[in-house]
């Protein structure tokens, strides 16, 4: 199958041979046909699958049929659940309609930036908006946009924005786009949440699953490191400078451990920047460019913070802590092993992690090797910081299972490599603040299913 045999205009076609692309990914041999006549869509693809030019490049082919001049309405509406996702959307809108003739205007709104400029350039009109539900609806209630006429809505990564608490302001969404439209869904995940949206969403729609739903992707080598907690620091600076990784994204769990774990490794001599939402987006931007273009080795990132960046052929992906849930885990190797590249993700894995474990293997039907960490000295224990004191129960108890005194010395760490999953400890973690859009606390409240914790260090 070839591009030329999409359906797609010569324009479109040129600007795919700028791009590079040779023959299309299977998720867009299914989606550009179906979208090309008008069909909804139901879709399971994560970031890596070439998802974007599939909803993307339909759109540009569909609008530029009719196009319009003036003032022009939104016609096609793309939700994301973060500002990065939205970015990259509208670089690709702007990428594959290059060529166009007349051009279509398209934007990208999204929050924690000042919201005059796109009201000043949403005036002008645009053919194709890009949005994260929050920042859209403000201006919808500012009346610097009208949805009434828009012909296609896509919700990408419709999983990570109900997980994000935006149900609330999807609804609204649909109560202002007009009734008859055409709907495409993309989710990298199926929960019961995700198969009620679409079961109300979209009218018959054409399913398309180009990778196995809930499934871990076959190209990425997983594999487990038993850690304790003091050793954890330690034993992430070991692997990447022992297997010399020279591009790595670290999730955490928390913006305060993305910030604690970046200053470790920066300490330890490894470029490292975080990236999560109390940085500034400019600080954002400036770390994803960096780690882009190699400057900086290591990336550190919550799950929110992360979604949807696209790092091409991202060779390592390393869990810090286990995500909060089996569908995350999925989300966050499938930053790694794209398009055929091989890749790597590894987590450690503490000893009260082993339940998220079980879960996680569950849900990719598979249990992952526990490696053993050639050179690393697991009686190693990083001295205790300040903030782990204060996370002691009353008393000045040590965790159970952390093992080591402050200096070092101790009884020492607990062995939890080599094979071996048992272990103890208790530590607590409370959920990282899901929603880093810097939304208002009211509708941050209001709009969440779960806890938020708003102490802004979590
Ligand atoms: P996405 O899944 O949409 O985030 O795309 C992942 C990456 O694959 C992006 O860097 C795209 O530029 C790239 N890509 C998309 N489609 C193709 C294709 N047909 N051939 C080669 N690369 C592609």
């Amino acid at each position: 199958m070839s591009f030329s045999q999409l359906g797609l205009s010569p324009e479109l076609l040129r600007a795919l041979e700028d791009a590079g692309y040779q023959t299309p990914s299977p998720i867009q041999s299914k989606a550009i046909p179906a979208c090309l006549e008008g069909r909804d869509v139901l879709a399971a693809a994560q970031t890596g699958t070439g998802k974007t030019a599939g909803f993307t490049l339909p759109i540009l082919e569909r609008l530029s049929r009719q196009p319009r001049s003036g003032k022009r309405p939104v016609r096609a509406l793309i939700l994301t659940p973060t500002r990065e996702l939205a970015a990259q959307i509208g670089e690709s809108v702007e990428k594959y309609g290059v060529h166009l003739s007349p051009r279509l205007k398209s934007d990208v709104v999204y929050g924690g930036v000042k919201v005059n400029p796109q009201i000043t350039r949403l005036r002008d009109g645009v053919d194709i908006l890009v949005a994260c539900p929050g920042r859209l609806l403000d201006l919808v209630g500012q009346k610097a946009v009208r949805l009434d006429e828009v012909e296609t809505l896509v919700l990408d990564e419709a999983d990570r924005m109900l997980d994000m608490g935006f149900i609330h302001d999807i609804k609204k969404i649909l109560r202002l786009v007009p009734g008859k439209r055409q709907n495409l869904l993309f989710s990298a995940t199926f929960s019961k949440e995700i198969r009620e949206l679409a079961g109300t969403l979209l009218n018959d729609p054409v399913s398309i699953d180009v990778a196995p739903r809930n499934t871990a992707a076959e190209s990425v080598d997983q594999s487990i490191y038993m850690v304790e907690k003091p050793q954890r620091m330690a034993l992430l600076t070991h692997l990447i400078t022992h297997h010399q990784w020279s591009q790595a994204l670290v999730f955490t769990a928390t913006k305060h451990m993305a910030n604690r774990v970046t200053q470790h490794l920066q300490k330890a001599g490894i470029t490292a920047a975080a990236i999560h939402g109390n940085k500034s987006q400019n600080a954002r931007t400036a770390a994803l460019s960096g780690f882009k273009s190699g400057e900086v080795q290591v990336m550190v990132a919550t799950d929110v913070a992360a979604r949807g960046i696209d790092i091409s052929e991202l060779p390592n992906v390393v869990n810090f802590e286990l995500p909060k849930t089996p569908a995350d885990y999925v989300h966050r190797i499938g930053r790694t092993g794209r398009a055929g590249a091989s890749g790597q993700a590894v987590s450690l894995v503490m000893p009260d992690e082993r339940g998220q474990l079980k879960q996680i293997e569950k849900l990719i039907g598979r249990p992952i090797p526990v490696a053993s960490a050639e050179g690393f000295d697991f009686s190693r224990a990083v001295p205790e910081t300040p903030d782990e004191r204060e996370q002691r129960p009353r008393g000045g108890q040590r965790r159970q299972g952390s093992g080591q005194s402050r200096n070092g010395g101790g009884g020492g760490a607990r062995s939890g490599n080599g094979g071996n999953r048992n272990g103890s400890g208790n530590r607590s973690r409370s959920d990282g603040n899901r929603d880093e859009q810097a939304r208002p606390a009211r509708r941050r409240r209001r709009s969440g299913p779960r806890t938020v914790d708003n102490s802004g260090n979590r």
